[in-house]
């Protein structure tokens, strides 16, 4: 309601004035953060009419998931048991996380209009892969909407700076704002991949290994410290994921343009051996990467394909053709061997390389057809795994491991590590964040069944 709209309001109708005044006394249910976990937590925490306040710090809610394509992985029992039986596991949190997401994200969604597609998965045929039509965008469409239906009240341009615990309940500092009383507060506020001082610190990664942003700017882990500053505590802190598909963005300092083609392209790290995928490597090969002298490589293109392939960039939502990073920041050679000598690596593996490309059956491999173009590629920031520590139902935890009263985290915020580990089936992470935030929500109602 505007504020020019509400005292015509109070006159004509006392007895809706009274309720309402009633309303905004009343402590309200606060979600900080409005990504796909707190949009979520909001719509479950509102589900009875309780006052739901949600304060999220950019101009508009959707977090980091209206960056991405909000990729979507169902995996099947013979997905989970391939996985326990590679690490020596079992994890029975993780399965019962799992074996949610289709009727508690994509059918949830579904039923609020959001249309699935599938994806192919010839890597792993028994993990079902699906993106929203429309793709990040429109799931947070949808929870915006959903999270205006049930009356939640969004404070947009609004952070959370502070959090206080006391007898009945919590006071949270806003900037803008003062102080607001809440009667139990969900920590929402995304992860802290986009902020390389802290993944640097967190990973003990030195100095001299060169990092990029592939996070956006605003998951800085602030929020993280807000629970750990109420008595949270952080959970395997050192987990971040960490990619080989980064080139320097040449117009934001530290941020990466990410690789999207790895179909047309070869990588090689600082020494000249081959990386068997560039676009999406998968399990440990950031870390290879990292592993290995320079924490650098290239991804190695030709002309054709500096035409046709963009690189993505995490927060401005823009892609740049490779021909403006190969003009920038590139290393141009006539062939294989020419650019071997250029970028100072042996060159039998990437001469051997790029004559394999030129008699693979797709034509959409024509690196044998110089000139070639070295992009650097570079170690790239993409979620952390890990956060404040929470039990299956969304309620922040302290060193002991018991509940830390009126207090919940959700998303990214509480990292996937544990006890859900979704991100060790698969690193997509929205529906991660939907179920963490429905769970605390839910956990909400049923903590405080009469709002306070
Ligand atoms: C480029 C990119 C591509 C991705 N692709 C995929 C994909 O295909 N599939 C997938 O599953 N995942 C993907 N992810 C990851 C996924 O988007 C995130 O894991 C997910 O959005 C996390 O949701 P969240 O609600 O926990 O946090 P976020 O989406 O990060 O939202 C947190 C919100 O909290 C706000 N906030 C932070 N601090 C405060 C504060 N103090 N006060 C108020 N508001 C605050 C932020 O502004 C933000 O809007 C991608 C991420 C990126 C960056």
């Amino acid at each position: 309601m505007s504020r020019g709209g509400i005292r015509p309001y109070l006159q004509r109708f006392p007895l809706g004035a009274l309720i309402l005044l009633l309303g905004c006394s009343r402590p309200a249910v606060i979600v900080i953060g409005g990504g796909p976990a707190g949009l979520a937590a909001a719509i479950e925490a509102a589900g009875d009419h309780r006052p739901v306040r949600l304060y999220e710090a950019r101009a508009e809610v959707g977090g980091s998931a209206s960056f991405g394509d909000a990729v979507t992985a169902i995996p099947s029992p013979d997905a989970l048991r391939r996985l326990d039986a590679a690490n020596g596991t079992s994890n029975a949190a993780r399965t019962r996380f799992v074996t949610r997401v289709r009727a508690d994200v994509v059918d949830w969604l579904g039923g609020m209009g959001q249309v699935w597609r599938p994806l192919p998965n010839d890597a792993e045929p028994d993990v079902e892969l699906m993106t929203p039509a429309g793709r990040g965008q429109s799931i947070v469409g949808f929870l915006a909407q959903a999270a205006a239906d049930a009356g939640v009240d969004v404070h947009v341009l609004t952070r959370v700076t502070g959090l206080k615990r006391d007898g009945d309940g919590i006071t949270v500092t806003l900037q803008p704002g003062g102080t607001v009383r809440a009667t139990a507060v969900v920590i929402a506020t995304g992860g802290f991949a986009g902020n390389l001082e802290r993944v640097r610190q967190r990973l003990d990664l030195d100095a001299s290994i060169p990092l990029l942003r592939g996070a956006t700017d605003f998951a800085d882990g602030n929020g993280i410290d807000l629970g750990l500053a109420v008595g949270g505590v952080e959970r395997l802190p050192g987990q971040v994921l960490l990619y080989a598909h980064g080139v320097p963005d040449p117009d934001h300092a530290g941020a990466a343009l990410m690789f999207v083609d790895g179909d047309r392209a070869l990588g090689i790290d600082s020494v000249g051996t081959l990386f068997d995928e560039v676009r999406t490597p998968r399990g440990d090969s950031g870390m290879s990467l990292l592993a290995r002298p320079g924490g650098t490589g290239w991804v190695i293109i030709n002309r054709r394909a500096e035409k046709e392939i963009q690189l993505w960039s995490a927060d401005q939502r823009s892609f740049v053709p490779a021909s403006e990073i190969g003009a920038r920041g590139g290393r141009r050679g006539d062939d294989a061997m020419d650019l071997a000598r250029r970028l100072g690596v042996p060159a039998d593996a990437l001469v051997a390389a790029v004559q394999a490309e030129g008699v693979r059956p797709t034509a959409s491999r024509p690196l044998r057809q110089g000139p070639l173009t070295a992009l650097p590629l570079r170690l790239t920031t993409a979620k952390s795994l890990t956060g404040l520590q929470i039990d299956l139902d969304g309620h922040l935890l302290d060193a002991s491991g018991a509940i830390i009263p009126r207090l919940y985290a959700a998303g990214e915020a509480a990292g996937f590590a544990h006890p859900w580990e979704a991100a060790h089936v698969d690193s997509t992470m929205v529906s991660g964040a939907i179920l963490t935030g429905r769970a605390a929500g839910e956990a909400i109602v049923r903590d405080f069944p009469d709002g306070r």
